[in-house]
């Protein structure tokens, strides 16, 4: 394999850019030549590409955003597309395909896939709601962007005996509302995959204000039920009971920023794995990691040798820097 494209696609995700840079200096390491495709999918369609170097890329695992753009393409859902889109990458030489972006982009890698084009997926959703991998890419850097709004909320909400809903993304996945919250101490987190009644949060408020809680933080996923301000306006009609509640949806401000450093790393094992795999003549896949878990080791064990870098940590220094 001498040519491979790369695109960013769907909602974008901090760690996007450290992952095209990962991208792109795998390729160098394995001899091949790297065409990024602008505003994904749109792009493939309409030919906007640019070759990528490891000069090009350089500096750019520091920034949100994406310097391929992103974008969603109706067009390409369609059989007619996916054609045209297959024959644009065979006229550009690109032999194989990474797609970096969330469940929608997988979706339309598989499809490449399908039809013939070796294509590797790596997950990037804040949401982290793809099966598959235990973290996605800009997730870490978003529940940071909650947890100091979280913060920044209670000082205020302490000062002023309020309960405060916070809209956190996360249509059908509360990874983000769940994480974030309880790194940011949340009295309540609410999320579509369990469900609640109005009755729950009264009696949680209750609770908090008999244990003399000066403030009531809920974290509330987009896509739980009842919403954010449903759940409001449930609250005004009983009398706000104890608490003045007030509203604040995140929105955006929770996909940008500089990625932490667990995004950049995590960005830069996916994006390396990926070149790696369509290198082995991988197709079809999603490459991710595996985080979960607890252990309970004796302290003579723990303390007989120092823990050693893991040798991909050792390899990626070499590559990363090319
Ligand atoms: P995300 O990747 O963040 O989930 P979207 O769901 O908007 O974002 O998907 C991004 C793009 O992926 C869509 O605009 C479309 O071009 C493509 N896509 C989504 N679903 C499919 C599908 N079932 N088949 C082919 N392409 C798809």
């Amino acid at each position: 394999m001498k040519t491979i494209g790369v695109l960013t696609s769907g909602g974008d995700a901090p760690g996007m850019n450290a992952c095209v840079r990962a991208v792109v200096r795998a390729g160098v390491a394995n001899n091949m030549l790297t065409v990024g495709i602008r505003r994904g999918y749109t792009g493939l369609l309409e030919n906007d590409t640019q070759i990528l170097t490891s000069r090009s890329v350089g500096g750019i695992a520091r920034n949100g955003g994406t310097i391929l753009k992103t974008a969603r393409c109706l067009e390409f859902k369609t059989p007619a597309g996916i054609r045209q889109a297959v024959e644009n990458i065979r006229a550009l030489g690109i032999e194989g395909l990474v797609v970096i972006g969330g469940d929608g982009s997988l979706h339309g890698a598989l499809e490449l896939h399908k039809a013939g084009i070796p294509t590797v997926g790596v997950p990037a959703s804040i949401d982290n709601d793809i099966a598959g991998t235990d973290m996605a890419i800009g997730v870490d850097t978003a529940m940071n962007t909650i947890m100091e709004a979280l913060d920044q909320l209670k000082d205020t909400a302490s000062a002023h005996q309020r309960a405060f809903l916070v809209e956190v993304m996360g249509r059908r996945s509360g990874y983000l509302a769940l994480a974030a919250g309880i790194a940011g101490g949340a009295e309540m987190i609410l999320v579509p995959e369990r469900s609640f009644r109005m009755q729950d949060i009264f009696a949680e408020m209750a609770r908090a204000r008999e244990r003399g809680k000066p403030h009531f933080i809920v974290v509330v996923a987009e896509g739980a039920s009842p919403n954010a301000f449903e759940i409001q306006s449930a609250l005004k009609e009983q009398g706000e009971p104890g608490f003045e509640v007030r509203t604040t949806v995140l929105g955006h401000v929770q996909r940008g920023g500089s990625p932490t450093a667990f995004d950049r790393l995590l960005s830069t094992r996916l994006g390396t794995m990926a070149v790696n795999a369509l290198s082995e003549g991988q197709s079809g896949i999603m490459v991710g990691v595996q985080m979960a878990g607890r252990m309970m080791t004796p302290l003579v064990d723990v303390l007989r040798e120092a823990r050693q870098p893991d040798d991909d940590l050792l390899g990626l220094e070499d590559l990363i820097s090319l």
